[in-house]
């Protein structure tokens, strides 16, 4: 598996981690694009958001990837922020593994 997200989930490559739990973890992006930028990974490898499928189990994943994102956002102390998720080649994706990024200042 060449995923540099399951790698850092696997422990074989370095990451910044802010937060852990059984579905998601949490870690600042290598090139931040904000005060703070975090990505929020489910272990689970989907390789992208639109690959949920349209079903309660999408519905489910979906809302908990955005619950994680609202939580670590909330334990980085950020009272606004961006959340931002890149869908495929004409979406801007560059890593295939879903994760939506937080971004903001922190206060
Ligand atoms: P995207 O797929 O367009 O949502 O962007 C992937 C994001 O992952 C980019 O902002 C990269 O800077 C970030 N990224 C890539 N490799 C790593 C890494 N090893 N550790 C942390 N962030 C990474």
């Amino acid at each position: 598996m060449d995923c540099v997200f399951c790698r850092i989930l696997k422990g074989e490559l370095p990451a910044r981690f802010v937060y852990e739990d059984e579905g998601f973890v949490a870690f600042h992006d290598i090139r931040p694009k904000a005060p703070v930028h975090v990505l929020v990974v489910p272990r689970e490898h989907v390789e992208k958001l639109s690959d949920y499928p349209d079903s309660e189990e999408g519905e489910r994943k979906l809302g908990a990837l955005f619950n994680r994102a609202n939580r670590v956002a909330r334990l980085l102390g950020l009272s606004g922020y961006k959340l931002q998720v890149h869908v495929g080649e004409k979406g801007g994706q560059e890593v295939y593994h879903v994760h939506v990024h937080v971004m903001g200042s922190p206060g």
